[in-house]
């Protein structure tokens, strides 16, 4: 790892004055003569910017601490009904707090199965949501591949087992966040301030960037923007969640699949609107589009939820090594269905 300075500011303008680009950015910009890029870039709970920067496949020479910067952790339950997560609170302590165990279960509890305590304890919501994918050969410094700046994927034809099932052209990568497979089901937003303290707010869903534009980066971040906030709709007594995860071992890991089912559903159980989203599945996280048609206007039962569950593979092209997840998506999209119904 290179030698770095630590800048600690107090504003959230000063912190996006002081990082002066998006760590995607710098992954693919030029190096000076020493082989070190001018560059600074934030820093929240560190869990996945020291891992790039321990491989070697990043290293600026100035990273800007959050951690000082005042209220970027808070939560607020708004007057609409809505609840707003500072982006500096750590996955543990949403894990534990009881406004999202009792109103966005899935959430909570998705949150509770990411990583390991230790990591949840420092790792932070922004933070997780701005990771960078696991794809072995992205994170090894010995191939340089398309996402990096290079000519070529190695895992389309290499060891992909790990790898999306959709949109997986010319770059496989699944989208790293178990929390955002629940949160764009739920339909929560970001909101973004930069150097002059002006807020953008958007969709989250539509802040994820799919390969087709652009294949470097996951995320609509800017240079010199700080991730401030994630809000969570009102939910009322009508909607259902469930989040499933599948991983390869019960301990600390990423899933090898994961299924979050959001429904409205009216007193006789019909569902008025069905969100489906699959993680580990895309290199965004996926919009199970047919799925939720097939459930929209319907009463669901076991028939009707196999016939959604198959429907949520529509478009899928698997790799030579992971068609294993079309079985494993399906059965666990029908069950989570079955069991926000129960
Ligand atoms: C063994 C292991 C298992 C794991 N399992 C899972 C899992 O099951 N599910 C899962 O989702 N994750 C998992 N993770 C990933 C982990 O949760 C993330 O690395 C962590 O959440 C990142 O958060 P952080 O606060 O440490 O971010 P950092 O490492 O500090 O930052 C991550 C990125 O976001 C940028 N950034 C951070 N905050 C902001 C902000 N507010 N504004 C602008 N840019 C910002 C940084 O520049 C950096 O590029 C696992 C990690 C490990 C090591
Ligand atoms: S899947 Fe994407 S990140 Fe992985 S090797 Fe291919 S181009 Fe690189």
């Amino acid at each position: 790892m290179n030698q770095f300075a630590v800048a600690h500011t107090r504003t959230i303008p000063e912190a996006a004055s002081a990082a002066s680009v998006t760590v995607a950015h710098a992954m693919t910009m030029a190096t000076d003569g020493a082989g070190r890029t001018q560059l600074s870039v934030v820093k929240a709970g560190g869990i996945d910017l020291l891992d790039l920067l321990k491989e070697g496949l990043l290293a600026p020479t100035r990273v800007v601490n959050l951690n000082n910067v005042p209220g970027l952790g808070e939560i607020i339950e708004e007057e609409d009904g809505a609840v707003r997560i500072g982006s500096m609170a750590t996955l543990a302590s949403l894990a534990a707090l009881p406004i999202l165990r009792q109103r966005y279960p899935a959430l909570a509890g998705a949150l509770a199965e990411s990583a390991s305590p230790q990591i949840r304890n420092v790792a932070t919501l922004g933070g997780n949501l701005l990771q960078r994918p696991r794809c072995w050969y992205f994170r090894s410094h010995a191939f340089h591949c398309l996402r990096k700046g290079g000519g070529h994927c190695f895992a389309i034809s290499g060891e992909n087992q790990y790898h999306a099932i959709f949109n997986n052209m010319p770059c496989a990568i699944v989208h790293p966040s178990t929390a955002a497979t629940v949160l764009v089901a739920l339909g929560a937003t970001v909101e973004l301030m930069n150097t002059a303290g002006t807020k953008r707010q958007l969709l989250l869903e539509d802040f994820f960037v799919p390969v087709e534009r652009d294949l470097q980066r996951e995320n609509d971040l800017q240079p010199q923007e700080i991730l401030t906030a994630i809000r969570l709709p009102k939910v009322g007594p009508s909607l259902r969640m469930v989040h499933i995860k599948q991983g390869e071992k019960d301990s600390f890991d990423w899933p090898l699949a994961d299924v979050a089912v959001v429904l409205d559903l009216s007193p006789d159980s019909t569902c008025k609107r069905a969100s489906i989203i699959l993680g580990a599945a895309s290199p965004v996280p996926h919009r199970a589009k047919s799925a939720e048609a097939v459930l929209a206007g319907k009463r669901i039962d076991e028939g009707m939820a196999a016939q959604a569950a198959h429907a949520a593979l529509d478009g899928a092209t698997p790799l030579s090594k992971n068609a294993y997840k079309l079985s494993l998506f399906e059965t666990l999209v029908r069950r989570a269905i079955l069991k926000a119904v129960a």
